[in-house]
Order: C-alpha cells, then structure tokens, then sequence
C-alpha cells in the first residue's frame, strides 16, 4: 500500500516523528526528495552490546526498514567508537593496544547484529580510520574562533556558540555541575562548562593502548563528540536528515555535535532529532551490579529465540521507556508463533487449493491502511500491530467458519503479511530458526537411526525399540525397508541406508 501511494503519487505520503530539538512532532522533508541521509550513533566498543545498547538499535533498524518500505533511498551510517576513554581504559588496565579490545568486541557487536536481523548500514566507519577528518574539523572551528589551546589540547568555547544546549533545554548559565559528569574535569579548561576535542598532553593511558595521533598540536587523540560530528558530516554531507540516538545522547553528546557541527559550517546540522527512551530489565535501571546488563547470547542460550527477543525490543513506542521481562518474552514468543501459524495455515490453504477466505481482500486493504497511519504517526507501532493482529484473527475467522468462496483472498492477505514483516522483520528471523530446527532434528535422527541399527546388528532388540520410541517422542516417523530406513519428519522424508548395504 505505503509503496503502491508512492509510485501513485511520486512522493511517499508523509512520516511525522518527534523532533527533540523543537519539541514536536514534525513532518519528514529531506533535503534532497526520495533520499534519506540518516546518522545513527554506534556503540562504544570497550565491552559486548547489552540488550539496552539493542533496544536502540533495533529501534533505528525498524526506522530504516519503514522509510524503505515507504519508497525513500535511505543512506544510514553507524559508526563504531573504537578510541574514547572508555575503550582507552580497557586497554590501558590490560596493557595491550587499543585494536586488541575493540577488534573482538567489534566482531561480538557484528555477531548480535545478524542475530537479531539488523540490516546492514550504507556505513560503519570506525572513529580510528577518521582521525585526519576530525583534525580538519577542528581546524575549521579554530579558524572561526571558537577553539582555544590548552596544555596541548584543544577546548570548544560554548561562551562563544549562541545558542548552545537547546537540544537538552539546558541553559548554558546552570552547566557547570553537569560537565563534570562528562569526565573531562582534569583537564585546564579557562570554562569548565567547555569541552574537549583534542584531548593532548601526557597522557600515560593513551600511551600504553597505542592510541595517539600526530596533529597540528601535538600528539593526542579526538574527543568523543568530535567523532561522530566529523564522520557524520564526511558521509552525509553537512546537513543530515535525521540524527538519531538513545536519551542519554541528548546531553552532552548530541548537544556538543551540534555545537562542533553548525559552528564550523554556519547551516543546520540534523534537521530531525530522535531520541529513544531507555530499557529497564525487570522494572529496574540496567547496571552491572544489579547483573541485569543482560547480552543476546545470553538471552539465547537461554532458550529464547532471537526472533522473540527482537519482536520484544520493537513492540513498545520508542518514546517511552521499554520494560524488559522474561514474561514478556514468553508473550513476544507467543505472538511471533501466532504469526507463524497464520502464514503456514494461508499457504496450506492455498496449496490445497482450497481459498475460503475471499473476503479477506478487503480485510488486507483495511489492515494496510490502518498499519501505515499508525507507523506515519512517530512510528506508533503498537497501533501498527494491533493492525496486524486484527488481520490475523478476522481472517482465521472466515478460515474457520469455512465457506467455500471464490479463490484470491489468502494471496492478497500473504502479501500484506509478506510486507509487514519487511518493515518488522521477526517472520523472516522464525524461517531461519525453523529451518535451523529443522536441521538439526534432521541430524539427531539420522544418528538415532545409526544407534538402532546397531542395536539390531548386536541383537539388542530392547535398545532397538527404546531408539525408535525416542525418535517418535520428537515427532520422527520411523518405517523399515528392505535396504533402507525412512523418516518421516513432518512433510519431509529422509532416507538412511542400512550399513553395509
Ligand atoms: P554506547 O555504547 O554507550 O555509546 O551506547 C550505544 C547506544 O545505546 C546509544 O545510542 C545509547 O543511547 C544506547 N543505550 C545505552 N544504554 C541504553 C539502555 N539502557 N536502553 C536503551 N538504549 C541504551
Ligand atoms: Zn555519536
């Protein structure tokens, strides 16, 4: 549908999202028409991924893939910080380069990533390969004056940016205390509400982790801020159509890139703001006392399916905070199970050639309509969903009561299904757990099997029959043949020669 009004009309019909800079809700324009240029912050890499770290990842994806479906070209860079303090400090405490504890991390981050069925970004520049960028940057800001040197680092003058901290609502006056949870109070600051981008000098830690950079000012290495400032700008030009991020970016973070940013090139920095709200694990904030800084691993070998846990991640408003519950994933699980269901019911029906659910074409257009309002509201996907499952159970409805119809129905309600889960994407996550499944029932069988013709060649027919009894428990059909052993394995048939055969 979404896709369908685009081609109709030549522009996609309009996506309002909540602009934390102006404090409203605002109408998606970019800058060039058809295309999005979108940053989205990357993790820190000193440490895995937590869930939290995830929630707003998945989050971006969902935004990515629901531009895409409605039509847009979308260019998304995700950058990797793999040098700031806290990448620094895990290296210097283990006294190994910089690259030997974001290299793994890196490679864990990846891992997650496809676990969770993230679509890849155009970008994943690491902060390390951008450094000369970065030190134009600042050259940039130096000859605009708004820069001093000290003590061979280089400080930004919020006194002479108008205007700083409105994305926060922070008023520049009442900022002293709040800079100093930036970390950066050992530095000689001439204000201590300013903020560090060449951070220079002797600084043992740096040394240890190989993580210094030559620069007009001496060796040192960037500030944090300047990073994601400097790459966004190097890929996306230096007007952006959104900048996105969890809450905690607002301040400092975002609030200094648009500082960095607009006061080198005079234009607007990010046209859209978007923040999304924090994860709590059972109630509670996630720390690493509480042992609730939960990673998808873990929640994996669990026993939880990746598919239930994005399909958690996603389904509460991005502006509010996301309660994250085992019960909750026993719900998400149910849900996504549902959605399973529904389709191979569909494709049954369709095979057998039996399409009884005609009247289902006008349910789909319905359920199309009401899931794309609800996404073009700041992406109110609880609304989207309850669309979805509307559908679900109207068209199970009509399955059930069976009315012999005209075919077309369940082709029509598959396609909206099918497009659904291009902007949600837990479906296409299900098929690759049930073909895993699959696979790996497929194997133990076939070495069940193995064990039972041994225990008949040893004529130990006991063990024999408790070897089939076992395949049967997990739904194996077992059938004897001259030369052979067939397995039945829901629709599919496997067939194990008998040894020495
Ligand atoms: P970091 O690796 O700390 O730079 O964070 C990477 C991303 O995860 C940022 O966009 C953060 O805002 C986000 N983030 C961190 N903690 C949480 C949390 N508990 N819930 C949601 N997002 C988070
Ligand atoms: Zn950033």
């Amino acid at each position: 549908m979404a896709d369908r009004e685009v081609r109709r009309q030549g522009r996609p019909m309009s996506l309002r999202l909540y602009d934390s800079l102006t404090r409203r809700l605002r109408t998606l324009e970019p800058v060039e028409s058809g295309r999005v240029g979108m940053y989205t912050c990357g993790p820190t890499v000193y440490d895995r991924a937590h869930i939290g770290n995830f929630r707003a990842f998945t989050w971006e994806d969902l935004l990515r893939r629901y531009l895409r479906f409605k039509g847009y070209e979308v260019e998304q860079v995700m950058n990797l910080t793999d040098v700031d303090d806290r990448t620094i400090a895990a290296a210097a405490a283990r006294g190994i380069p910089l690259g030997e504890v974001t290299g793994p991390v890196i490679e864990m981050f990846l891992e997650d990533w496809r676990t969770l069925g993230l679509e890849e970004p155009e970008h994943r520049p690491r902060a390390t390969g951008h450094v000369d960028g970065m030190i134009r940057l600042i050259e940039s800001l130096s000859a605009r004056g708004l820069t001093y040197e000290s003590d061979g680092s280089v400080y930004f003058a919020i006194s002479r940016f108008p205007g700083y901290g409105r994305l926060a609502g922070i008023d520049p006056q009442g900022l002293t205390s709040a800079s100093r949870a930036t970390g950066d109070e050992e530095y000689d600051k001439d204000d201590p509400r300013d903020f560090v981008l060449w951070k220079g000098g002797d600084r043992g830690g740096d040394e240890k982790a190989v993580a210094v950079w030559d620069s007009p000012w001496g060796t040192g290495r960037p500030g944090w801020h300047l990073e994601c400032s400097a790459m966004a700008m190097q890929y996306l030009g230096e007007t952006l159509d959104i900048h996105a991020g969890g809450v905690d970016n607002l301040f400092p973070h975002h609030t200094n890139e648009i500082a960095q940013s607009e006061g080198a090139t005079g234009k607007t920095f990010a046209r859209l703001w978007l923040h999304a709200e924090h994860l709590l694990v059972e109630g509670r904030k996630m720390s690493k006392s509480l042992g609730n800084c939960f990673t998808i691993p873990e929640l994996v070998a669990r026993g939880n399916a990746p598919s239930a846990i994005r399909y958690l991640l996603l389904s509460g408003h991005y502006r509010t905070q996301l309660n994250f519950t085992f019960d909750g994933l026993e719900a998400s699980e149910k849900a996504v199970t549902r959605l399973h269901e529904f389709r191979r019911r569909l494709s049954g029906a369709i095979e057998a050639g039996i399409d009884e659910s005609a009247d289902s074409s006008g349910l789909a257009e319905r359920s199309r309509a009401a899931f794309g309002s609800a996404m073009d509201d700041d992406l109110n996907v609880s609304e989207a969903l309850a669309a979805v499952f509307g559908l679900v159970r109207e068209v199970n409805h009509l399955l059930d009561t069976s009315r012999p119809r005209a075919p077309g129905g369940a082709e029509t309600v598959l396609a909206a299904i099918a497009d659904f889960d291009r902007v949600f994407g837990v479906l296409a996550l299900r098929d690759l757990e049930s073909a895993d499944a699959d696979e790996e029932l497929v194997a133990w069988a076939t070495a069940r099997v193995g064990a039972r013709e041994r225990a008949r060649a040893d004529r130990d027919y006991a063990l024999a029959d408790a070897v089939r009894a076992e395949l049967e428990a997990r739904g194996v059909a077992v059938e004897d043949l001259a030369d052979r052993t067939r397995l039945r394995l829901g629709a599919r048939t496997i067939v194990v020669p008998r040894p020495g055969l």
